[in-house]
């Protein structure tokens, strides 16, 4: 987040939803109705006619806009809501989060099966036995009895 000062467009996004479309409806009858209005009630014989002309709807645009960009972050403050609630919901079911990067592939890792060196006569696999002469542990050709070709087993 950027440290720009907040204007007042942030501070309706950031407000509870219902809040910008109350804000729009009461903004568009001020704008519309009210100050007009209030010029003719109170405004004495200068400001009347101002507001008998604001009355007539000379701000009707200005209020419209209003109305509409307070609708506009209202909206877009629901969708932040809704994304902030689908956040925790996430957060309350561990199970459901993602696996780590890093867990699948040490995962993947251990049921990999371990690389052994290939049979120096015939190029099979090798499997790891069991001397028992030697009472050591050896690679010895997959095609045994059929090629008797042996390694040291590399630790
Ligand atoms: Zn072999």
């Amino acid at each position: 987040m950027s440290r720009r000062r907040e204007g007042w467009l942030d501070i309706l996004v950031k407000a509870p939803w219902p809040a910008g479309i109350a804000g729009g409806v009461i903004g568009f009858l001020a704008i519309r109705y009210g100050i007009g209005w209030f010029l003719t009630q109170f405004g004495g014989p200068v400001l009347a006619g101002t507001g008998r002309l604001l009355s007539s709807g000379a701000l009707a645009s200005l209020a419209w806009l209003v109305l509409g960009v307070c609708w506009l972050a209202s909206g877009i403050a629901w969708r932040l809501s809704a994304r902030r609630a689908a956040l925790l919901e996430r957060q309350r079911a561990p199970e459901m989060q993602a696996t780590p990067l890093a867990a699948i592939e040490s995962d993947v890792a251990a049921f990999r099966p371990v690389e052994k060196p290939a049979c120096p006569r015939c190029g099979a696999a090798m499997i790891e036995r069991f001397s028992r002469t030697t009472k050591q542990a050896f690679l010895g050709c997959s095609a045994y009895p059929g090629c008797r070709g042996t390694r040291a087993l590399q630790p």
